[in-house]
């Protein structure tokens, strides 16, 4: 049996009351194994976000239960939370959400600074030098192009060495070629460090590049897709899969 790093079990997440109730996700139970690339796809509203808020301890759910690396999250207090979500869990974002008057290096190194351990220049060198920005560690997001910041935002997410990356969109404000570069990062972190990686898309070509897609739809599990994975067969799963969309 593979080793999960993450668990998912009956996740159960709701918002607000009476009329306004809103269930965002609606029984999910999954994994994710050690050292693989999972897409989670579905229509906007499906649950996706929620899905990785909840399994990075970003949120906690109504119902039903997280474990990261061997830890249930439901049992952890907030601090506990918090040291865990800093030290084994990165997330990456579709705004990037680098601080702007910091360089780089100095972005990179803010977590580890966070946790109130000093940084080891060379471990910063190294990450920014994983994400092929080595020669720009003195630059401010300002003056680097979103791909860029993207690669920088990646590197910080990295740099705790955590036992999972979630990436929610994260080549979604960026154009094609700036996409492929991320994406091309993301495959070679699970293909040649054993990291493992969970990545929402809307984007078929974006999704797949991972070993294996969820698709969502009101908040359940619909789908599931596993290799070979190309555009187009994607695409075409998803549109069975959520037909009211394709029309
Ligand atoms: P997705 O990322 O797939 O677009 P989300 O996980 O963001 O979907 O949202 C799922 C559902 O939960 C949506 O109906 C959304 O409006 C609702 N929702 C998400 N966050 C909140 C919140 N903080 N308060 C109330 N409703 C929310
Ligand atoms: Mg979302």
């Amino acid at each position: 049996m593979t080793t999960q790093t993450v668990t998912l079990t009956g996740l159960r997440v709701a918002y607000g009351s009476g009329l306004r109730r809103v269930t965002a996700l609606d029984g999910v139970t999954t994994g994710f194994a050690g050292g693989t690339f999972t897409a989670v796809m579905g229509p906007s509203g499906s649950g996706k976000s929620t899905l990785l808020h909840c399994a990075a301890g970003l949120d906690r759910p109504t119902e039903g239960t997280v474990t990261v690396d061997g830890v249930r999250l439901d049992q952890l207090g907030e601090d506990e939370l918090t040291r865990l979500r800093r030290d084994r869990i990165g997330f990456v974002f579709q705004a990037f959400n680098l601080i702007s008057t910091l360089t780089a290096a100095q972005n990179v190194e803010l977590p580890l600074r966070l946790a109130g351990r000093r940084p080891e220049p060379r471990d910063v060198t190294a990450a920014l030098a994983a994400v092929g920005l080595a020669d720009r560690a003195r630059h401010r997001p300002g003056e680097l192009s979103g791909g860029e910041q993207q690669r920088v935002a990646i590197a910080r997410a990295l740099i705790t060495r955590p036992a999972v990356l979630f990436a929610d969109e994260p080549t979604g404000a960026l154009d094609s070629a700036a996409s492929r570069q991320v994406l091309r990062l993301l495959r070679g972190l699970v293909d040649e460090h054993g990291q493992t990686v969970v990545m929402v898309t809307h984007d078929p070509t974006a999704a797949a590049n991972a070993d294996r897609i969820l698709l969502l739809a009101d908040g359940r599990l619909a789908d599931e897709l596993t290799g070979p994975l190309t555009a187009a067969s994607v695409a075409a799963r998803v549109a069975d899969a959520t037909p009211e969309l394709s029309c």
